[in-house]
C-alpha cells in the first residue's frame, strides 16, 4: 500500500504506520525518526535539523525534500510504504506530488487521523521513545517491561526532547498552521480519507476497508 498518514503530533500515526507494515511489508518512513537518528549521529544533516526540532518548529521544506528524494528511490519502497510525518506543509505536498508523478507512482489514499487536542495533549505527556529502533511507548497504557528498557531492542526508552510541555504546545500550534491544511490539499486530490483515530485498530480497519483488504 501506499499511503500518507497526515495527523496532529500523538495522533498515532507513528503506531498506524508500525501495524499496517505487518499487513504487507510496505515500509515506515518517518521523517522525524530519520531526523532524530541524524542528530544522534551528528551528521551534517542532523547540525542542521537539530535546533528547530528542539523548538518545536519545522525542520526547513529543502532539507526535507533532499532526504525523501533520496528515500522514495530506495528498493524496498517498491512493495509500498507509508508516509509517517510527511508531507507537513503545503510546498512539501506539492513537491512530492510531482516527484511521484516523475518516479510513476501513485498513492491509495492520504489518512487523517482525528483525535481531539485533549487526549492529544494526555498523550504527549505520558509518551516515550526508544533512542535505538523507535518503538513508541505509553507509561500509563502501554509501558516497556522493564522500566526505561526497549522490550524490543533493548534500547533506552526516554522522553523526547521536545516533548516538553513548552515544546508540545509549541508543535500542536505549528500544527494548526502548517500541516493542517493539507486536509482540504488531499480533499482536492480525490485522495483524503478521515477516520477518527482515538483508537489505532479501528484506524486500521477502516484503512483496510477503504483499500479492500
Ligand atoms: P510528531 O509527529 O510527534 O510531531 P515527528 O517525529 O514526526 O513528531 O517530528 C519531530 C520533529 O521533526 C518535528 O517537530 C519537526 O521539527 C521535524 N520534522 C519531522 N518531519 C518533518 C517534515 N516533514 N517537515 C519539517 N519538519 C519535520
Ligand atoms: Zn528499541
Amino acid at each position: 500500500m501506499r499511503l500518507i498518514l497526515l495527523g496532529a503530533p500523538g495522533a498515532g500515526k507513528g503506531t498506524v504506520a508500525k501495524m499496517l507494515t505487518a499487513i504487507d511489508g510496505s515500509v515506515q518512513i518517518s521523517t522525524g525518526d530519520i531526523l532524530r537518528a541524524a542528530v544522534k549521529e551528528g551528521t551534517e544533516l542532523g547540525k542542521q535539523a537539530e535546533a528547530y526540532m528542539k523548538a518545536g518548529d519545522l525542520v526547513p521544506d529543502e532539507l526535507i525534500m533532499g532526504i525523501m528524494k533520496e528515500r522514495l528511490k530506495e528498493d524496498d519502497c517498491q512493495q509500498g510504504f507509508l508516509l509517517d510525518g510527511f508531507p507537513r506543509t503545503i510546498p512539501q505536498a506539492e513537491q512530492l506530488k510531482d516527484l511521484l508523478a516523475e518516479l510513476g507512482i501513485t498513492l491509495d489514499a492520504a489518512v487523517n487521523l482525528d483525535v481531539p487536542r485533549e487526549v492529544i495533549l494526555d498523550r504527549l505527556t505520558t509518551r516515550r521513545t526508544c533512542e535505538d529502533c523507535g518503538a513508541i511507548y505509553n507509561i500509563k497504557s502501554n509501558p516497556p517491561k522493564v522500566e526505561g528498557v526497549c522490550d524490543k531492542c533493548g534500547g533506552k526508552v526516554v522522553q523526547r526532547a521536545d516533548e516538553t510541555e513548552e515544546a508540545i504546545s509549541k508543535r500542536l500550534d505549528v500544527y494548526e498552521e502548517k500541516t493542517a491544511p493539507l486536509v482540504s490539499f488531499y480533499e482536492k486530490e480525490g485522495l483524503l480519507l478521515n477516520v477518527n483515530a482515538t483508537s489505532s485498530e479501528d484506524v486500521v480497519a477502516a484503512i483496510k476497508e477503504r483499500l479492500g483488504i
